[in-house]
């Protein structure tokens, strides 16, 4: 199996419902997002898929959340702007614009500061 890995980030406020610390109070983040992507054959060209096509499909997606208020997100309204719930909407996201592609997303890991991170991956 091959690995690509792309790496964005993006800014967005959120505040956590149901939850009793700082985070229930407004405030912003800068988050890393970490996609693994992976494929068992290259083309002619020994490429998986081109970085560029993988980049411009992963900040197509992380468009939706940058610079909002993620709780008026209604995926948010729903689930809580947690870095795990972040992950899995990222991830599902994704994969449905992958759906027909020979390259799968394997993983999202979302860092919401340098120490601490979520990821969501399936099977
Ligand atoms: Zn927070």
């Amino acid at each position: 199996m091959f690995e690509l890995i792309i790496e964005e980030e993006f800014s967005a406020a959120h505040r956590l419902r149901n939850y009793k610390g700082k985070c229930e109070r407004l405030h912003g983040h800068n988050w890393k997002v970490q996609v693994i992507f992976e494929g068992e054959e290259t083309g002619k060209d020994g490429l998986l898929m081109d970085f560029s096509i993988l980049r411009d499909k992963v900040k197509e997606v992380i468009k939706i959340l940058d610079h909002n208020y993620l709780n008026t997100i209604p995926f948010f309204k729903r689930k809580n702007p947690t870095s795990e719930n972040i992950s899995y909407f990222i991830f599902k996201k994704l994969c449905s614009i992958f759906k027909n592609e020979k390259v799968k997303v394997k993983k999202v890991t979302v860092w919401e500061n340098s120490k601490q991170a979520a990821s969501y991956s399936e099977d």
